[in-house]
């Protein structure tokens, strides 16, 4: 099926309410047999989990179609920016972008980048990482953003962009917010990490109008696990966020960092039908604290090997039997063939609130910064052949992506929390600086090296034979 003929069958789904299921079952088909079907790349049960995911994703959108929380031209939107143009490639100025950035550097570009303009927030955020240095917040002038999304777009071809933070709809620049960002690169998608608070019903108009923008909004669980972190009344507003956005038609999801605290509350059904059923969400990301500093509270935060499998275990069951569409950037590297960091294709770069380039938002260490790059006459494109992300694509390369077929394991697929000595050893290279006091803590702290190195062994030997079982072999 060509990407034409799928983008308007799904439009045709959003549109006749009464051939939505018919219509619905037969695209889940199609995206069962193109990709589980196909055994000449992945392995079978990578694959399978792939189109769990899809297909995931699809029946929470189809459920809150029905329910009429999504607006239609919302959805077409987004069928038209994410299937048409990025998801199936079917864009004839991504094939130039890609077929010149390949030509200029040898490899193809990155698929996005996650960014964060602003470390401004109005919550205050128990362990958070952008609160560091919360007396002289940075935020990175409108002009940088424009320049940075319009390489993005124009130089990689990619139509998506993830923006965190700091809170991002407290941007705020040059007369600008990054509302003039959405509209201004309207055929590009943007999933915009937030605490939700500030959202009420006149932002949710705002973004009904440029629908190209989805929100994730940050729980910790319940009302008590979310107000204990956040803050006394967080989750009351979060609640009237996600009520605007269904009555102005907006997609959103939710976020959750698992921590040592509220894992026991993710391992529920309870949590995850509360958050998709009654408040209408279409996906959640899920994050696994990862410690950065020395400071003992914070890597007693952190999810123990034990937990983080049961975790594994319970996302199973929510994509293949509640079909909830839900990633965990530790737990879900099947999805993406293990790491996607380091600017690798199909994969993303991260540039902070100071202009730092990062290989990921959970690596706080880099080499280039977007304003010494721009004021030299660089771009970011060149960032992404530093020693710093050629030697993380070189160990992701030997790791799986090289080797489809017989891929290490993608259970532990993370090069800093997964592998922490192989990424001190023979990733991080001398010339790389930490983003702030923590991340240098964390760097000379032998204490740290430990228990991270611990950990990682302790996942091997949990999660090794169920690779090896449940994958390789079958
Ligand atoms: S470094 Fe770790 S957290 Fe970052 S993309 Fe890779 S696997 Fe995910």
């Amino acid at each position: 099926m060509k990407p034409e003929v799928i983008s308007a069958t799904l439009i045709k789904m959003v549109n006749h309410k009464y051939l939505r299921k018919l219509l619905a079952k037969k695209v889940d088909n199609y995206v069962y047999k193109s990709i589980v079907n196909d055994d000449s790349e992945d392995l079978q049960q990578v694959r399978l989990k792939r189109y769990q995911f899809l297909s995931a994703m699809l029946h929470c959108v189809i459920r809150n179609v029905d329910k009429g929380s999504i607006s239609k031209e919302v959805i077409k939107k987004i069928i038209d920016v994410l299937v048409q143009n990025n998801l199936m490639e079917g864009d004839q100025s991504y094939d130039q972008a890609v077929e010149k950035f390949k030509e200029n550097y040898g490899e193809p570009p990155p698929s996005f980048i996650v960014f964060s303009p602003t470390q401004k927030c109005n919550l205050k955020c128990v362990g958070c990482y952008a609160s560091s240095a919360a007396n002289t917040p940075a935020t990175v002038p409108y002009s940088y953003v424009d320049r940075v999304v319009s390489e993005v777009h124009d130089c990689w071809g990619s139509r998506f962009i993830t923006i965190s933070g700091g809170e991002p709809f407290m941007y705020k620049s040059e007369g600008k917010t990054l509302l003039d960002i959405y509209q201004k690169y309207n055929d590009m998608f943007f999933l915009v990490y937030t605490n939700g608070t500030l959202i009420d019903e006149e932002v949710a108009e705002c973004l009904a109008k440029s629908p190209n923008v989805t929100p994730a909004i940050s729980v910790e669980g319940f009302e008590k696990e979310t107000d204990q972190r956040r803050g006394a009344g967080t989750h009351k507003k979060i609640l009237n966020a996600f009520e605007c956005l269904r009555q102005a038609g907006v997609p959103f999801g939710i976020s959750a960092t698992a921590t040592s605290k509220n894992t026991d509350i993710l391992l529920t059904d309870e949590f995850y039908d509360f958050y998709f059923e009654k408040q209408g969400a279409c996906y959640m990301w899920q994050f696994q604290l990862m410690p950065i500093g020395r400071g003992k509270d914070e890597i007693n935060l952190m999810v123990n090997p034990q937990k983080r499998l049961q975790l594994y275990r319970k996302w199973e069951k929510l994509l293949s039997e509640k079909k909830y569409c839900i990633a965990d950037f530790w737990n879900s590297g099947v999805l993406t063939r293990g790491c996607i960091a380091y600017g690798r294709s199909g994969g993303y770069a991260y540039v902070d609130w100071n202009g730092n380039v990062t290989p990921c938002a959970f690596i706080p260490y880099y080499v280039d910064n977007i304003y010494d790059l721009y004021n030299n006459g660089k771009t970011l494109s060149d960032a992404m052949f530093s020693d710093f992300m050629k030697n993380g694509r070189k160990w992701q390369n030997e790791y799986g992506l090289d080797n489809w077929k017989k891929p290490k394991n993608w259970l532990m697929p993370c090069s800093i929390r997964d592998h922490y000595e192989i990424f001190r050893n023979s990733v991080l290279p001398k010339n790389a600086r930490p983003e702030d006091e923590k991340a240098r803590e964390a760097l000379e702290s032998d204490e740290y090296f430990e228990v991270l190195k611990n950990y990682d062994k302790e996942l091997e030997g949990l999660t090794e034979k169920i690779w090896e079982n449940e994958y390789l072999n079958v």
